[in-house]
């Protein structure tokens, strides 16, 4: 009976349950590993002694990679021939990254292989002709391998599909069947990833058999730690939101996520323009770079790193002080899995969403679908950046006083202070070294959307779905007939018989006379009621950051009162619509508006007659 031993011992033995090796349990403890993650209690023994294929799906950071690693390892012997196994990764890095991972405890001696592309094919060729037994590979550059027959996959036995949802969202699907098709001996297809929208799901049953899901649920844990707000921000002001954001935060460090390449690369070029310290990270980033960068943002000589979902797959970097949802990711996965990289090891972080009018409504079902509240706020003003960034300044000041590294400027005060008092002297500085950063009117003007719900109106159309009308065909009539755009027109209902809409309130009367004129039998559009608009109070988190700021500053300031208003409660402004009443409907019976345009003329003469 050893009492010293327990604690390493006891540890080891999960991993020993799950069917793993002596030899490799020597080589889990080389790597310091303690208990087995979640995931891996549910694969390794599966893929140790079952023969179908699985899917199994697990946050990022998880070790998903181990999942699959152990078990192969422990399963092939050294050949050194042809590959026994390929891992197919979507990416150049994860490419390497597995395969340090799994040579980290590969005690089959197994001949490992990184292939991907950017990297000389010949030195690959001249290691798949010495031999090997796994690939870990790009689709592209394995492909390559195949056409040329320098990578015979005729023996293998496991493919392992990692981060497949990236794979196949990045269009490698015809490129895995390809590869698949090269795949000759009977062999099981493990798919791992992070996240597993349906349409994913469906695509990769399409090329599995006898398939077991096995799923860790995303835990709350991860989004816990985080805080989650909202801005409602048009698309054009956005830019101005995230340098608010940065601006009012001290220590800001984070990721700001963007759904595509260009969008990464706009926002990290006006970002630097504006003065940050920003990177950009894409698919279209050579390897070398996206090393650099992500250097440098580890060393946070760069505090802002701009990327793409899969771009940003892969790095493992926690403690970031917000993730910036720059634009809407395309499902509530892939928001936790965003997010997630903030409020890790314990400490708090933001997420911020910025929701542009035409995004609510994705919104909507993401919010729904995530089961941790996101709060809306509201944008730091003009007056608080430069509340901040002049406490900045104050507390800076403070450092340089206290530490006397200001000496050798003294001469040149004393010349200055003789020649202009020392108020003079002081702003003149300022005014120098911070150029128009401090003046609240020198921020540009970010409208609110909440101040364009004021004074809506919903009206009701007597046409509907027996028209042949469906919210798109609606929204469509009401901007080719109406010139309304987009973000005008809310809350489309469309019924049987009729249909309700919000817009603008002093738009309404003129719509439905517009409306009105393209029937020739009679009125098919009224006012319904005035949507009550909301008003909202300055948010109380930013006068919060600003009294923590103001009391790490040095000289205390006025404190400005801020009186934190109530907010209201998203989609309280909405209304309920009751259905027009029987009778009434039969009485002005539907007409269908004109298909065509109407000429102006045309529609007047149509009033006119109306009248
Ligand atoms: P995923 O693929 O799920 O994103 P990785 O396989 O890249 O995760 O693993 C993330 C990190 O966790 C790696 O550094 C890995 O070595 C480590 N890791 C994996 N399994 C364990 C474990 N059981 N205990 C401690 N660390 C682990
Ligand atoms: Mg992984």
């Amino acid at each position: 009976m050893s009492v010293i031993n327990t604690t390493p011992m006891s540890n080891l033995d999960e991993f020993k349950a799950l069917g793993l090796s002596d030899d490799i349990l020597e080589a889990i403890a080389r790597k310091g590993f303690e208990t087995p993650s979640a995931i891996q209690r549910l694969t390794i023994p599966h893929l140790l002694s079952e023969e179908c294929d699985i899917i199994a799906q697990a946050q990022t950071g998880t070790g998903k990679t181990a999942a699959f690693g152990l078990p192969l390892v422990q399963l092939l012997s050294a050949r050194r021939t042809v590959p026994q196994a390929i891992v197919l990764v979507p990416t150049r890095e994860l490419a390497l990254q597995v395969t340090q991972e799994l040579q980290s405890f590969n005690t089959s001696e197994l001949a490992i292989a990184p292939i991907y592309g950017g990297a000389s094919i010949e030195e690959q060729l001249r290691r798949l002709r010495r031999g090997v037994d796994v690939v870990v590979g790009t689709p592209g550059r394995v492909l390559d391998h195949i056409r040329r027959t320098s990578l015979d996959l005729s023996q293998i036995s496991h493919l392992v599909l990692d981060e497949a949802d990236e794979m196949l969202n990045m269009g490698f699907i015809e490129d895995i069947e390809s590869i698949m098709s090269a795949m000759t001996s009977p062999h099981r297809v493990l798919l791992f990833s992070a996240t597993m929208p349906d349409r994913i799901r469906a695509l990769a049953e399409g090329f599995m058999h006898d398939v077991e899901h096995l799923k860790v649920e995303s835990q709350t844990l991860t989004t816990e730690l985080t805080n989650q707000i909202y801005f409602e921000v048009r698309e054009g002001d956005k830019l101005d939101a995230l340098t608010r954001i940065i601006d009012v935060e001290p220590d800001f460090y984070g990721i700001v996520f963007s759904r595509t390449k260009v969008g990464v690369d706009e926002i990290t070029s006006r970002l630097t323009e504006r003065g940050y310290s920003a990177e950009g990270l894409h698919g279209d980033i050579s390897q070398s770079v996206r090393e650099k960068i992500l250097g440098k943002f580890r060393a946070r000589t760069v505090n802002i790193l701009v990327a793409t979902d899969v771009a940003a797959r892969g790095i493992d970097i926690s403690n970031l002080t917000h993730v910036i949802n720059y634009s809407l990711p395309q499902d509530s996965e892939s928001y936790v899995h965003r997010i997630g990289r903030t409020g890790r090891a314990g400490q708090q972080g933001t997420a911020i969403t910025f929701i542009s009018p035409s995004e609510m409504r994705q919104f909507g079902f993401l919010r729904r679908d995530i089961k941790a509240d996101i709060k809306l706020e509201t944008l730091p003003t003009p007056a608080d950046v430069v509340a901040i960034k002049r406490n900045k300044i104050k507390e800076d000041l403070f450092q340089i006083v206290q530490s006397e590294t200001y000496t050798e400027c003294a001469p040149m005060a004393e010349e200055l202070l003789e020649s202009y008092s020392p108020e003079v002297v002081l702003s003149a500085l300022l005014r120098l070294a911070f150029n128009n950063e401090l003046s609240e009117s020198n921020y540009p003007e970010i409208r609110s959307i909440n101040v364009d719900r004021k004074g809506k109106s919903c009206i009701v159309m007597a046409i509907g779905a027996r028209d042949g009308y469906d919210c798109r065909r609606l929204v469509k009539l009401l901007k080719r007939e109406c010139g309304l755009a987009d973000p005008e027109i809310n809350h489309v209902k469309v019924m049987e018989d009729y249909s309700t809409a919000t817009i603008p309130f002093e738009r309404a009367r003129d719509v439905v006379q517009m409306l009105n004129g393209l029937s020739d039998q009679g009125p098919i559009a009224e006012i319904r009621e005035q949507v009550r608009g909301t008003k909202q109070g300055r948010a109380a988190r930013n006068s919060r950051r600003i009294a923590k700021s103001q009391e790490k500053a040095v000289t205390k300031t006025d404190r400005k009162a801020r009186s934190a208003g109530k907010r209201q409660a998203e989609g309280s402004h909405s209304s309920e619509y009751k259905a027009p009443k029987k009778g009434r409907d039969k009485a002005s019976k539907p007409a269908k508006p004109a298909s065509r345009k109407l000429s102006r003329r045309e529609q007047k003469e149509q009033r006119r007659r109306n009248r």
